[in-house]
């Protein structure tokens, strides 16, 4: 450091300077520097060490990045963030175990916590422990784990519950419950109910759990901040918000405790559960006052099909695993759909719309191409969310309609559930999924979210972009490739977590990329992304998160 402090000459002086690093912009005009200038919560100068450290003062706090790559805050566009954190704090992880030996471990830990609640609530075990849970003897063996406390643990398909004794009583199932209208009891040879309760057959129990406090909620708001923050995210969009949600996020923003740039699609469609006409009336004529400063609620949430694993997604041919199978019937019909995105879009409200089979994905594309041609050709930007099985035909029409591929969740790469998917459509039709290099060719806006929390307990924005790059799973624990040729390259990868979602959010002009007059929202990484082996992404440690140029993770 050979500058000295000067803090006699007028114009812009830098608060915080971080340099010594490889400063990766994500911005064309300036893709690299070695330093850069923060004031007043937003960058002031980016370049050489020598031209930032000019802007240097005797207050200026020196951050030496010590040669770490440093990058813009990532932004995950399809987030289900209070529910997924509420889950993550008070559900025991059974991380889809199939042993019901390791199952009762997991649950005789949780019951031996002290954590001031009285039920213990879990998920999801796997499809192949349910074997143990039919033997007799199985509820007596989580009875002798639970110390009397309740427990309720739900099935991976999430359509079935296994409690115990304490839970059945308190729902108050007994010997002579009848099995309800599309649920069961299941019940041994002695008419005694075994704790396995399918469907229906489970709401007396999921309904005696009690409902988190105001305060709990509120915790979980707060603590899916810090969390975001320390995986290197400073901006995500709630892909299905409730009226409750938006009021825990914007009492953060009022505390300035909101370190996350923040967008909610707002459950105002009759598709979307827990609709409730009068909450969504308010939500959508008072939007704009319902935010704080980070927020926007410009955007509205469809669902139009299912997922594959259930073969509800609606798709063109029909599922190899069930060719007889009559094609599913999708949430509203092309006509409907055409007039529920009109509507919104007459608004200025973008729609995302969840459509996984390819026949969902070209109705949605018929339908917004309909409300082009009918209020106007800009309209807001709407969206895809998910995608996975777009044919080669509607790729161009992403660009031509201005409609955005919200590709999530992470399975462009081998894991249990995209296998799954596999075997539901046949590895004919897989080979074609997620073209993601076909789809940037095309000009279409894309960005790659992690749907947190349908797939995984943990939300790993890196482990998602290794598997962009090589389509395999980075963990190995799965073998095989999906559709290589698809594969991009880390260059094409971080856009679909940083400018593009920042635009797609309408904040494109404050994050997404370090340049001058921008919120210093920024990551410093344990390794340089462009430099090391693909496979090696996945093990990136996020060393500090900055968010308006404060530091909100790490240590730097
Ligand atoms: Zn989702």
């Amino acid at each position: 450091m050979t500058d000295r402090p000067n803090a006699a000459r007028p114009g812009p002086v830098a608060e915080t300077i971080l340099y010594n690093g490889v400063i990766r912009t994500m911005d064309a005009a300036n893709p690299v520097a070695e330093a850069l200038a923060v004031s007043g919560g937003r960058i002031v100068r980016l370049g050489t060490q020598t031209e930032v450290m000019a802007l240097r003062t005797e207050a200026t706090d020196l951050v030496d990045l010590g040669g770490r790559m440093l990058m813009p805050g990532l932004i995950d566009f399809h987030v289900h963030l209070l529910s997924s954190m509420i889950a993550r704090l008070h559900t025991t992880a059974l991380d889809t175990a199939d042993d019901f030996d390791t199952i009762l471990g997991k649950i005789e830990a949780a019951c031996a916590r002290q954590d001031g609640r009285d039920w213990v609530v879990a998920g999801a075990y796997g499809a192949r422990a349910l074997g143990r849970m039919r033997e007799p003897g199985a509820l007596a063996a989580l009875d002798a784990v639970s110390r009397g406390r309740p427990v309720a643990m739900q099935h991976l398909s999430g359509h079935g519950y296994f409690a115990n004794s304490a839970a059945l009583r308190i729902a108050g199932i007994d010997a002579a419950t009848p099995n309800p209208p599309d649920g069961e009891i299941v019940k041994d040879a002695a008419g005694q109910p075994t704790g396995l309760l399918i469907e229906s057959g489970a709401w007396p129990v999921t309904d005696a759990i009690p409902e988190l406090t105001a305060a709990g909620k509120a915790e979980a708001a707060r603590a899916s901040i810090a969390y975001l923050n320390s995986l290197g995210i400073t901006g995500f969009a709630d892909a299905s918000a409730s009226l409750e949600a938006l009021q825990f996020y914007r009492a953060l923003d009022d505390a300035g405790a909101l370190t996350c740039w923040a967008a909610f699609h707002l459950a105002l469609s009759p598709t979307c559960s827990g609709y409730a006409a009068d909450e969504v009336k308010v939500m959508r004529e008072q939007r704009r006052e319902l935010c704080g400063p980070h927020m926007n609620a410009d955007f509205a949430k469809i669902f139009l099909d299912g997922v594959p694993s259930l073969r509800t997604a609606a798709m063109l041919a029909p599922y190899a695993s069930a060719p007889d199978e009559p094609p599913v019937a999708t949430s509203l019909t092309l006509d409907e759909l055409t007039e529920a995105i009109a509507d919104f879009d007459g608004d200025g409200l973008g729609v995302k719309v969840h459509a996984v089979g390819d026949r969902a994905i070209r109705m949605v594309l018929d339908a917004v191409e309909q409300v082009r041609r009918r209020n106007g050709p800009d309209g807001p930007q709407h969206q895809i969310a998910h995608g996975q099985f777009i044919t080669a035909a509607d790729i161009p029409r992403l660009a031509e309609l201005n409609v955005l591929h919200d590709m999530c969740p992470p399975l462009w790469h081998p894991n249990s559930a995209s296998l799954t998917h596999e075997r539901m459509v046949g590895a004919e039709r897989y080979a074609t999924v997620w073209p993601v290099r076909d789809i940037l060719a095309a000009g279409a806006a894309v960005v790659a979210a992690s749907d947190w929390r349908t797939i995984a307990p943990d939300l790993d924005p890196w482990e998602a972009m290794c598997g962009l790059v090589t389509r395999r799973d980075p963990t190995g624990r799965h073998e095989g490739v999906h559709a290589p040729d698809q594969a991009v390259s880390i260059t094409e990868v971080l856009p679909l977590y940083t400018t593009n979602p920042a635009a797609a959010m309408r904040l494109g002009h404050r994050t997404g990329r370090l340049a001058p007059g921008l919120s210093a929202d920024m990551v410093m990484l344990d390794r340089d992304l462009m430099t090391i082996e693909p496979l090696a992404i996945a093990q990136t440690k996020v060393l500090a998160t900055w968010f308006e140029g404060r530091l909100v993770h790490g240590s730097a």
